[in-house]
């Protein structure tokens, strides 16, 4: 046999984590990494934040799990805390981003085909090299071709158009749009913020036909951005949102947010999850919600992004052949490459023990845990400008 137990789906990889100290990752044979890719968005706190382990460990010791069945004083704690941070109305948790982005295609689809809706408006607008996670509905609500190979046929019901073209998405608009599916900030597509334009567009377009606005916040959103959700920037509210990666610090949590009028459709029976909401992400939740739903984080996030930002545009201007610039909003940084980002990011992570992710564009995503200080910063860019001088454009 020659199939690892693991299902080899990822690449191999020589950094093999085993323990998180706050900001850096010990490898098995004791080397630390600097981890400015926070498990891609996920590990706001960091690796090893006293209140998001205690809330975890004390809900574990108290009811690890029980089923949506009963009622859930868990849930309702959470479901209420996000209701106050954000547009929403009503949530609905998932264990990932996957999930929540498929209860909210199906919370789109039902808020038409609901009692005297149109029913023929089946169809979501989607947008050019999003990522929306890997199940059957996410994969088919997004156009790159890699992620469908071996896995035809897709599912109906999406309609791709090419990211910030508010005149292409308007053209798509018909009898059967249901509603827009979009990322305010596209992140595996190598963090490209929607235009203001853009954005308000879709909400006009929206309100004008009655389709739902979908957002698909799950690597943008909590507090990432350094608003709670990345949509606020823009001034303009969903009415369906997708949030995880960040929201459970950690452990594995998403939701579905909405607004009680798009919610309309997902009455008694019409979803479910076994693990959903269950006891010990609902602490998780709540950990990380009481950390980071508050103005002074936020302006923090605001700040060290700002500052990072600065300090970037002037560091890719020693090495034009190789950077072209940043882009993004908060601390989620990217910077497009003039070369491959790939090989770049390998040779950061393996020479020079720093952590960061490769998206698409050429880019390289730089996502820091939010609780970042002045000492990771410096060593972020210490190992940035080694690795810069030290790289060697591999021939292709
Ligand atoms: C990561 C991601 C997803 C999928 O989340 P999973 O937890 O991997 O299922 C969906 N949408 C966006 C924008 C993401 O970045």
């Amino acid at each position: 046999m020659s199939i690892t137990p693991l299902m080899p789906v990822y690449p191999r990889c020589g950094v093999r984590p085993v323990r998180g100290e706050h900001c850096h990752l010990i490898d098995e044979d004791g080397s630390r990494y600097l981890d400015f890719a926070s498990g891609i968005a996920v590990n706001l706190l960091g690796h090893s934040h006293k209140g998001l382990i205690g809330a975890i460990q004390r809900q574990a010791e108290t009811l690890m799990h029980v089923s949506n069945l009963y009622g859930s004083p868990q849930g309702e704690e959470l479901a209420q805390k996000l209701v106050d941070a954000s547009f929403a109305d009503t949530v609905f948790f998932t264990n990932s981003g996957a999930e929540a982005v498929e209860c909210a295609i199906k919370t789109a689809r039902a808020y038409h085909q609901y009692e005297d809706g149109d029913s023929q408006r089946t169809e979501l607008i989607t947008f050019k090299n999003a990522f929306h996670g890997r199940t059957m509905a996410t994969i088919s609500a997004s156009n790159q071709e890699k992620m469908h190979k071996g896995f035809m046929p897709l599912l109906a019901g999406f309609r791709y158009v090419e990211f910030d073209d508010l005149e292409g998405a308007k053209a798509a608009v018909g009898p059967t749009t249901a509603g827009f599916l979009v990322e305010p900030i596209q992140g595996e597509g190598g963090i490209r913020p929607a235009s203001q334009e853009f954005m308000s567009g879709l909400r006009a377009l929206a309100d004008e036909h009655d389709l739902m606005l979908v957002l698909d916040e799950v690597q943008c959103g909590v507090a990432r951005t350094g608003k709670f959700y990345a949509h606020e920037h823009y001034g303009i509210e969903p009415d369906i949102l997708a949030t995880a990666k960040g929201i459970g610090g950690g452990f594995p949590l998403g939701a579905c947010l909405a607004t009680e009028k798009a919610a309309r459709g997902m009455g008694f029976g019409t979803h479910g999850s076994t693990y959903g909401g269950n006891p010990l992400a609902m602490a998780a939740g709540g950990a990380v919600m009481d950390a980071v739903a508050n103005e002074e984080f936020l302006a923090e996030v605001t700040e060290k992004g700002e500052r990072i930002r600065a300090r970037l545009e002037q560091f890719i201007g020693n090495y034009p052949e190789l950077f072209e610039l940043v882009r993004g909003k908060g601390l989620m940084l990217g910077i497009r490459m003039k070369v491959e980002s790939r090989p770049f990011f390998v040779h950061l992570r393996d020479n020079h023990q720093l952590l960061t992710v490769a998206a698409g564009d050429n880019t390289l995503r730089v996502l820091p845990p939010l609780v970042i200080g002045d000492a990771e910063i410096d060593e972020f860019f210490d190992k940035l400008s080694a690795g810069a001088a030290s790289y060697e454009i591999p021939e292709s």
